[in-house]
């Protein structure tokens, strides 16, 4: 159940130029940088962002993908894992500026296990965080760079976000669990 919108198709556009353009500017530079995608919203906005950037006349920057799921040990009183299941990264991404980038930040947890795989690939000159949504309730000390909005939700509250290469609009909700 919906409760709230939170941006409609064309808040959301200009909200992700924003962040192409904070991103660059964070950069200083796009000789060194690789975007990265988180899953699969993630993936698409590392997208927009890069034609973004291409548009505004840098050059196009190499994408790579994380794919992270959570893993639940039932036999622990552990919560959810997540774990790293597959990646596609075009480059060596030793000595590079790498922009991970996720459509929600929650609790922090799966941009510790990209960090992880990230390290386990090479050893990046620096790692940026760009989210389209902060939803709050951290666990980690992890902090977006870059940010599209922070929404504070309760933990019963889901932030919908629609890409309209995965659900044929753009936008984002905040909806009832
Ligand atoms: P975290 O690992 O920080 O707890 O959760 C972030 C990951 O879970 C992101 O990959 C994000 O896509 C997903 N996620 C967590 N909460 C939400 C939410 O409210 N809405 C959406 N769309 N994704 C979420
Ligand atoms: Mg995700």
């Amino acid at each position: 159940k919906v409760k709230a919108v939170v941006m409609d198709e064309k808040e959301m556009d200009l909200t992700i130029r924003r962040i192409a353009h904070e991103v660059l500017e964070k950069l200083g530079g796009t000789d060194e940088a690789v975007l990265v995608g988180i899953q699969r919203r993630g993936v698409y906005l590392s997208h927009r962002i890069r034609d973004v950037i291409k548009s505004s006349g840098y050059k196009e920057l190499p994408c790579g993908e994380l794919d992270i799921t959570f893993y639940r040990d039932d036999l622990s009183l552990m919560a959810d894992h997540p774990m790293v299941h597959s990646t596609t990264m075009p480059v060596d991404i030793t000595g590079k500026d790498i922009v991970l980038v996720d459509d929600v930040l929650f609790t922090g947890r799966t941009v510790r296990a990209a960090l992880d795989a990230l390290m386990d690939m090479g050893r990046p000159r620096r790692v940026l965080l760009a989210v389209l949504v902060d939803r709050g309730h951290r666990e980690l000390p992890i902090h977006p760079d870059v940010v599209g909005r922070v929404v504070p939700t309760s933990r019963d509250e889901v932030v919908e976000v629609y890409v309209r290469e995965l659900d044929d609009k753009d936008g984002i909700v905040i909806a009832e669990k």
